[in-house]
């Protein structure tokens, strides 16, 4: 399970957090948590077919991803990058690279026609001779 990485990396940024036998739990950064009892903690992240999810009993706010957004944005973009790996940028990358990929089979081929055309031209010929062009 990947997601562990990433609560670790803001956990420090969570009020009151605290690891419990099947949860995380810490203050709710989105509702400011139980401004009566502040060591209430209604913040919780558990574990769900191998994933993270978040959400707070007071405010009712869920999601891991939003969580991570609101508490550490350079967080978040990682775990979005290995949520969603196939983003625009990567797309162009990829789009880029076949490109590039064409490029050299061009240059290739170009160089395969001038050989053979000094090759014709040692023979006297001339492409136009060999295909009636
Ligand atoms: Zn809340």
């Amino acid at each position: 399970m990947s997601d562990i990485k990433y609560l670790n990396q803001i956990s420090h940024q969570l009020s009151l957090f605290e690891k419990t036998l099947k949860r995380y739990k810490f203050r709710c950064p989105f509702c400011g948590d139980n401004k009566k009892h502040l060591t209430k903690t209604n913040g919780s992240v558990y574990e769900v077919n191998d994933k993270l999810v978040f959400k707070c009993y007071l405010c009712q706010k869920q999601g891991f991803g939003d969580l991570l957004e609101l508490v550490n944005k350079n967080v978040f973009n990682e775990y979005m990058k290995e949520k969603y790996p196939q983003t625009k940028s990567n797309k162009k990358e990829l789009l880029m690279e076949q490109e590039r990929i064409l490029a050299l089979h061009q240059i290739e081929h170009q160089k395969r026609v001038s050989e053979f055309r000094k090759h014709l031209q040692k023979l006297n010929l001339s492409l136009k001779d060999k295909f009636l062009v």
